[in-house]
């Protein structure tokens, strides 16, 4: 963990730290100085030279991106595809596979929104079943539960490893076993975990996992990667296919790139890839174990703190949890917790019902306040958080109707 001299040179190292309380990592982290240099410095390279020419004279950089990503989730830098976002780099994998009618997709309750949009679209397209494995009593994806709905029709286990509405860490490695032993695809949504823990696939054991730059890895905003492990690449074919994830080898014939950038795309922003690797080998100078501890710890002073508040109820679920806290204020919603919060610079989010119709909705939640530590928060912070809330007002928060 980081002592209280390492805590205030990160926070120097984070301009934004002297504007606001940021709790709100899981929507977007504040930057780093070195990450923002790095893609303004690419920029002006671009304004001064010219774009392919930046790039060129940048490759080094550019190539090592791949280099920070592979170890930052301990995969091969050929099993590794940059790309604009997380949601773009899960959907190049799900779109990937064919569907048979009767396949059935394995998911999780507190599964992302799109990605349950994304299983609704192909169920209704290929009448495929899409079915919720059930929580065990701490609120995580029932393990047992999910070995015991596997058989040979399940083509796809595809679960969100922190959801983006609570604290739960899910048991990635042991639904990752479960997978492993039944030789079925397993894709895991880690937009939440990246570069707030360790995750590392080989320990995992998912074949495919998307992750997003701007929330705990602190890269720039409308960046985001792809692993693919080289175990189901070949069988894998991305969705579009550009002159860049393809060779036009002939008139009539074409061939498919043989390493993950075939889910990438030609066009794409250099300085924010540049950014991306310099966000990534910030967190690695520091360690995810690090970075871990001490975000989980924040988030377990923020819930400590919350539980004394008279009123406000702490929502997350799950055995192990990390630096996000989901609460409710008693009569009051989401959205007027965070104004009100909002008015005294601390920075939080609010996770409606409508975006997670199989966790938030299903516990009768209309929405619940997010506050996201990272390890560059304070406990002064959480105090001030927890000082700024709302006094709860009579009748009841859990089933009103803030359906925003
Ligand atoms: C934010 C989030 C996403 C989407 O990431 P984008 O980079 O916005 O596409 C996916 N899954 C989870 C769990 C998230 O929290």
């Amino acid at each position: 963990m980081f002592d209280a001299s390492t805590v205030a040179r990160l926070r120097a190292e984070t301009p934004g730290c002297a504007y606001v309380t940021h709790l709100n990592n899981a929507g977007a982290a504040l930057p780093p100085t070195a990450v923002t240099e790095a893609v303004i410095g690419h920029l002006r390279l671009e304004e001064r030279i010219g774009g392919y020419e930046a790039a060129a004279a940048a490759a080094e950089r550019i190539d090592h991106t791949y280099d920070a990503l592979a170890r930052l989730v301990n995969a091969d830098r050929n099993e590794i595809a940059c790309v604009e976002n997380a949601t773009r780099a899960w959907d190049m994998a799900f779109y990937a596979l064919r569907w048979q009618p009767g396949d059935r997709i394995l998911t999780c309750r507190s599964e992302y929104a799109s990605n349950a949009i994304a299983y609704l679209q192909t169920a209704r397209r290929h009448g495929v079943s899409v079915e919720a494995v059930p929580d065990d009593a701490s609120g995580q994806i029932d393990v047992d539960a999910l070995r015991a709905m596997i058989d040979e029709r399940v083509k796809l286990i595809a679960i969100t490893h922190v959801p983006t509405q609570g604290g739960l860490v899910n048991p990635a490695a042991a639904v990752g076993k479960a997978a492993r032993e039944a030789g079925v695809l397993y894709l895991l949504d880690a937009c939440q975990s990246v570069g707030q823990l360790p995750v590392d696939v080989a320990e995992i054991g998912c074949d495919l996992l998307s992750a997003t730059g701007r929330k705990f890895l602190r890269g720039p905003r409308g960046t985001g990667f792809l692993y693919c492990s080289s175990r189901v690449l070949e069988d894998l074919e991305p969705p579009f296919l550009d002159l860049h994830a393809a060779t036009w080898t002939g008139p009539d014939t074409y061939e498919i790139r043989g390493d993950a950038r075939r889910f990438e795309t030609w066009e794409t922003n250099y300085a924010g890839k540049i950014g991306l690797g310099t966000a990534v080998d910030y967190a690695l100078g520091l360690g995810l174990d690090a970075i871990g501890a001490r975000a989980a710890a924040l988030g377990e002073t923020l819930r400590a703190a919350l539980a004394e508040r008279p009123g406000v109820t702490v929502r997350d679920l799950g055995a192990r949890r990390c630096g996000i806290v989901s609460f409710t204020v008693e009569g009051v919603d989401g959205a007027e917790v965070a104004r009100h919060l909002a008015a005294h610079k601390v920075n939080v989010s609010v996770s409606v019902g409508d975006y997670a119709q199989w966790d938030l909705r299903a516990r009768g939640l209309a929405s619940v306040v997010r506050a996201s530590a990272h390890y560059y928060n304070t406990e002064d912070e959480i105090a001030l958080l927890a000082a700024s809330l709302p006094a709860p007002r009579a009748g009841r928060t859990d089933r009103a109707g803030w359906g925003g």
